[in-house]
Formats: C-alpha cells, sequence, structure tokens
C-alpha cells in the first residue's frame, strides 16, 4: 500500500534531503508518495483535502512557531497521525507535541530514510488502533444508552405494580411476602437509578447535558442534599457535620446539577466510611470562587487510584468486596457535572487516613 505523506518543511535543503533519503529506502517500490508545502497555511489547505495518512512536521515555519504548529494540524485533521521533525535546538518541544498526541518525532539530519519510513507506517498503525478504540468506545456508549432507555419503562411499570400492591397489602400478609414485596420495591428503586446514572454518563459524554443557571445560595442546596442522605446515615449510625458560612453564598449555579454532585459526594462516605463514622461538609467562599469539601474518616484511597476512581465504572477493589454494589459511576458523574460549569472536582486521601471530596466553581 502507497502511503501518502505530507512534508511541512520550509527549508528547501531539508526538504530535498528528506525526499531523497526515502527514495533510496523505498528503492522504487513506490511505497511513498510525497507531497510537500513550505508554510503552514499550504498545508493545512492540502489536509483539506482527503488522501494524507500521514503528515512530516516541521514545527519552526515562516507562518507558525512550536508547538502551536502541532496543535494547529491536530485542529485541522484530528484523525492523521503527525510525525515531528526537530532541530536539535526544539528537541524539548518535540518531545511536548508527543506528549500532546504526536506519534513521533524524528531530529533532522540525524535519520535514515529507512527510520522515517518505518515512524510513519507504525504512526500510521498506531492511529488506526486508537481509532477503533474510539469507534468502539462510542459504540459501547450508545448500545448503553439505547439499552438503558429501553429498560426504563419496565422498571417504571415494576414500581408502579409494586406500589399498588403494597399500598392495597391485605392485614393478614404473611411478614416474609411482606418482606419480599419490600425488598422487590427497593431493588426497583435501585435498578431505576442505575438506568437514570447510565442515562447520564452517556448524555454527559455526547455533550447532551445543559446547564441551567440560577441565582442561589448554596448553603440552601447544601442543606437540601444532607436531609435527603441523613436516613440512610443512620442506618450505619453515622454522624454528619456541616459547617457553613454565617452570611449567603450567592453564586449562579444550575442547583439541581449541584445538589446531585452533592447526594453523590455524600453517598460514598455513607457506603464506604466507617460505621459510626463522621462525615462533613464545609463550605468556603474565595474572592473568585466557591469551594465544597466532603470529608470522612473512613478507609481513605491510595493516590494511585486518586485518578482512577473518577473513570466510569471503575471501583476500588478492597471497598467494593466490603460494601453494597456501586456501579462505579457516581464519581464520573459528579466530575462531569462540576466541569460542565467551570469547575473541578477533586480527591485529597491517603489509605487509612480518610478521604476529602473538593469542588470548586467559579463565581461569575
Ligand atoms: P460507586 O460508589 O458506584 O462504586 P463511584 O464512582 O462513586 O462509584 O466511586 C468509585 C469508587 O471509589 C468506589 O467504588 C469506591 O471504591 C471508591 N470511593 C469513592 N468514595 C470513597 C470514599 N469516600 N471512601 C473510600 N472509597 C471511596
Amino acid at each position: 500500500m502507497t502511503i501518502c505523506a505530507l512534508l511541512i518543511e520550509d527549508n528547501p535543503g531539508d526538504a530535498r534531503l528528506i525526499r531523497e533519503v526515502l527514495r533510496e529506502a523505498d528503492a522504487g517500490h513506490g511505497a511513498v508518495e510525497l507531497r510537500h508545502a513550505d508554510h503552514l497555511t499550504r498545508g493545512l489547505e492540502q489536509l483539506a483535502g482527503e488522501g494524507v495518512d500521514v503528515v512530516l512536521l516541521d514545527l519552526s515555519l515562516p507562518d507558525s512557531q512550536g508547538l502551536a504548529t502541532f496543535v494547529a494540524v491536530r485542529a485541522a485533521a484530528p484523525t492523521v497521525p503527525v510525525v515531528v521533525l526537530s532541530g536539535l535546538d526544539d528537541e524539548g518541544i518535540a518531545v511536548r507535541a508527543v506528549q500532546e498526541g504526536a506519534q513521533d518525532y524524528l531530529v533532522k539530519g540525524k535519520v535514515d530514510g529507512g527510520t522515517i519510513l518505518r515512524s510513519m507506517r507504525y504512526a500510521i498503525e498506531r492511529g488506526r488502533v486508537e481509532a477503533a478504540r474510539r469507534d468502539l468506545e462510542r459504540q459501547r456508549d450508545e448500545f448503553f444508552s439505547s439499552v438503558s432507555h429501553d429498560l426504563r419503562t419496565p422498571v417504571a411499570a415494576i414500581k408502579a405494580a409494586i406500589g399498588v400492591v403494597l399500598a392495597n397489602e391485605p392485614a393478614e400478609m404473611p411478614s416474609g411476602l411482606h418482606r419480599l414485596l419490600g425488598n422487590v420495591d427497593l431493588a426497583a428503586d435501585e435498578l431505576a437509578g442505575l438506568i437514570e446514572d447510565l442515562l447520564q454518563i452517556a448524555r454527559l459524554r455526547a455533550g447532551r447535558v445543559e446547564v441551567w443557571r440560577s441565582e442561589v445560595d448554596l448553603r440552601d442546596v447544601i442543606s437540601r442534599a444532607v436531609r435527603a442522605i441523613e436516613p440512610l446515615l443512620a442506618t450505619r449510625a453515622q454522624r454528619l457535620e456541616m459547617s457553613l458560612p454565617e452570611q449567603r453564598v450567592e453564586a449562579s449555579v444550575d442547583a439541581e446539577k449541584i445538589g446531585r454532585v452533592l447526594r453523590n459526594l455524600l453517598g460514598n462516605p455513607q457506603k464506604y466510611g466507617r460505621e459510626g463514622g463522621k462525615i462533613g461538609v464545609i463550605l468556603e467562599r474565595q474572592p473568585d470562587a466557591v469551594c465544597i469539601s466532603v470529608t470522612d474518616d473512613g478507609p481513605g484511597i491510595p493516590p494511585e487510584e486518586h485518578d482512577r476512581i473518577f473513570e466510569r465504572f471503575y471501583r476500588v477493589s478492597e471497598s467494593s468486596s466490603a460494601g453494597p454494589m456501586g456501579s462505579g459511576l457516581g464519581l464520573a458523574i459528579a466530575r462531569g457535572l462540576v466541569e460542565l460549569q467551570g469547575g473541578r472536582l477533586w480527591v485529597e486521601s491517603a489509605r487509612g487516613a480518610g478521604s476529602t471530596f473538593r469542588f470548586s466553581l467559579p463565581i461569575r
């Protein structure tokens, strides 16, 4: 298969050299068709047309310098792999380009045609694997989304039916049967919650969640979330302490979504925290942001898990086996909803030292 490579390089000597070493390495097999542009703008024009398999990119061009050159190429053709060509003096920037998603970098004058050819082939192959992975992820998201959608109606029907049965339960119903009916009711609630989580994460990933801002006092939003979780805290003899400022803390936020974030962050220590433990909620006002933290004195989370717990479906194995089943979606949803409002959510924790989940929201 012939590779169509676009060389974006302004130095005529370098361009000629690359063409020659590639021709030598190719030895008449016609494996590479080399196109050439000597300005970024011309390169981008060529990229806009079809057919370029890989870009060989010099970062220092008359109309663009450094990392910005790579960023522009990436933005114009996100799926075309890029191999950066650097001089000795800008190798550092080339490495950064690789960190930003370039497939490889080669130092000009230090590589022969065979190396360039191999680097381009690998880049194209890795690009293909990456595209296939993205496609699989998209299919998985669509599958979850459509299955969840289809499950909503039957679960709602079960919930409604069990409600009617419970409301009309005869007085002489045996206690065993009564308990089973209660279990069905709870299971229907759990299933409905899981389906809502799956739909929410699918909507977040597809960028289909809208933010409805209104001016609220954040102390009220927190108090409401705490009231919702209080009955559950009692089941594990946990105490909750709130520390809220005396003054109103006005912010323009989507209160419903912040409530959901808080219910997720409070639900976790309720599940994974210590029996009889303490959960703290603190609201602080900073000059241009508000910060809300939820602290517990539970088992803590080792640092190597701090990023992963925010991935969807990820659960820490130790806490999972001890506690009730969760979906591993709560923190992914919470982070998605906070970031949607321009905020940040992170964890501070160590094994055995409790956890603090903190999020900040800019005040507009
Ligand atoms: P879920 O609770 O449904 O499993 P989450 O996304 O809310 O999913 O949490 C991911 C994982 O992070 C949990 O499975 C648990 O292992 C860990 N985790 C979250 N919060 C805490 C906490 N406060 N203390 C200890 N572990 C926690």
